[in-house]
Parts: C-alpha cells; structure tokens; sequence
C-alpha cells in the first residue's frame, strides 16, 4: 500500500487519478467517501457532515471504520490512500488494519507545495460532482465552463473550499497530521516530492519509486 502525504490542495487526489487503473493501483480517498456517505445519508455522513462543514478532522474510529469495510470488502489489492492516514492514532490503527490482512505500508510520497500556492489550488478548485474529477479554474480549466471533462457531470465548489475554512484545513494539517512525516521517515518509508509545479511532473517523480503493480 502507498500514501500520499501532503497538506489540503497539495494535489494528492489529483495525481493519484493519474496513477491509478493503468497500472492495478486503486485509488482510496477518504475525503471522497465521506462525500459520498454525506451524500447519502448514512449514519457515518450525518456523524462527517459538521466536521467537513468546519475543516476540522473525522474521529478517528469513523475513519479506520470505513478504511476497514473497504479493505474487507476489495480483498487483494493494492491501494493508493490519498487524504488518509491524517493522525497518529489512524497510521497506528492503519498498521494494524494491514497485518490483519497480510499487507503493509511499502512507501510514503510527501508532496511538498508552499502554501501560496495551496491557498491559491484550494480557492480555484473545482470539482466533478458526479465523478469526483478535480479542475481548477485557472490552472486546469474544463472545455466547457461547469461541465466536466470526463464525464459533462455539474462541476461545483466543495462549500470547504472557502478562504475561512482553508485556513482552518492548513492549521489542522499542520497540528495534526504533519508530524506523520517524522513516523514515516523514521520507518524510512517517506519519499519527498517537489509538487509545486505540473501534476505530470509530480506523477513521474511518484511513479519512479512505485513498486510495478502484481
Ligand atoms: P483535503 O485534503 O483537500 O482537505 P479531503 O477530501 O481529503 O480534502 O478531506 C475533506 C474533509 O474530509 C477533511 O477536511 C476532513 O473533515 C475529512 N477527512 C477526510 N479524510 C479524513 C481522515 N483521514 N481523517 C479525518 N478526517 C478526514
Ligand atoms: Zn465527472
């Protein structure tokens, strides 16, 4: 299993597409599955929802819980997690999880971004509401405006891509999911990668550490 490190607007989700089908890699977002349990209505979204809504962290069991139903469910696959583990206590709980089901953390990619540059990603982010693709309006517009590329789905604003609640999202990745970078490195699994300029470059410098897919 892979991570993808890095703070909200590093473009975690974004290069993990670009990595994933082509070469057996599944793409685990846990950002994008508490959308959908928001969407939805289950217990686990109405639980998300006002956690979402302020920028701040999921409980951690809510997280290992929905992280294990997908593990159980996929069986034998390989995972890129994007946006997980966020906290001490979910890598801890993720290492578990793994060795119940004979597999383990092979790498960790930190994408590195300064934060202009993520206050500006997160502020011009756009979003696929049907498929999840990720445009921005400057840097990565679609063909047509509010139309997704890959899919003519609406593209929206995620309600916490807005300036008050990014601050917010920066703070709690700084407070409480920075220090993983220490966890990591000391384990020597981390990989630090330049993701301040174009997505492919930051694929290319992931995909040239990433074990070939079984
Ligand atoms: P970003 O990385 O841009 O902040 P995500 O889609 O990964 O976006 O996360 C959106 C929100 O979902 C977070 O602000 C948080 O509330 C929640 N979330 C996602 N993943 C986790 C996680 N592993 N632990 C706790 N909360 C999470
Ligand atoms: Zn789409």
């Amino acid at each position: 299993m892979i991570i993808l490190l890095g703070a909200p607007g590093a473009g975690k989700g974004t290069v993990a597409a670009l990595l994933t089908g082509a070469n057996g890699w599944r793409h685990v977002s846990t950002g994008d599955m508490l959308r959908e349990a928001v969407k939805a209505g289950s217990p686990v979204g109405l639980q998300a929802k006002a956690y979402m809504e302020k920028g701040e962290l999921v409980p951690d069991d809510v997280i290992l819980g929905l992280v294990r139903e997908r593990l159980a469910a996929d069986g034998d696959v390989r995972y890129l997690f994007d946006g997980f583990p966020r906290t001490r206590a979910q890598a801890e709980g993720l290492d578990r999880l793994l060795a119940a089901f004979g597999a383990r953390v092979d790498g960790v990619f930190l994408l590195e971004v300064p934060r202009e540059v993520l206050i500006d990603r997160l502020a011009g982010r756009r979003v696929c509401r049907q498929c999840g693709a990720v445009f921005h309006v400057r840097n990565m517009p679609t063909r047509v405006e509010g139309v997704c590329d890959r899919c003519g789905g609406p593209t929206y604003q995620r309600p916490d891509d807005n300036e008050a609640t990014v601050a917010n999202r920066l703070d709690v990745y700084q407070r409480q999911t920075e220090e993983l970078i220490g966890f990591y490195r000391a384990r020597g699994l981390l990989h630090v990668v330049d993701a301040a300029g174009a997505v492919e470059a930051t694929r290319d410098q992931i995909a040239a550490h990433l074990p070939a897919a079984m």
